[in-house]
């Protein structure tokens, strides 16, 4: 019996974009960057770093500093 390797392992998924979250210390919302917030003028796979400074947290108003990366 021959035993055959039949590993699919050599297929690596390409990490495309690396798509960060981030969360409203203040409210608890989060920001996804593959998601953006078009609702409020940031396009889906806005980088967090390219979201205007004067962006608020759409629930509470809170500004960037506020926020803090998370990963889930
Ligand atoms: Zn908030």
């Amino acid at each position: 019996m021959a035993t055959i390797n039949d590993d699919c392992s050599d297929l690596v998924k390409p990490t495309v974009s690396e798509s960060r979250t981030w969360m409203c210390l203040i409210c608890g919302w989060i920001y996804d960057e593959a998601a953006g917030d078009p609702e409020h003028g940031i396009a889906p796979g806005t980088a967090w770093a390219d979201v205007s400074m004067n962006w608020t947290c759409p629930e509470c108003g809170a500004r960037k500093e506020d926020f803090e990366m998370v990963e889930i």
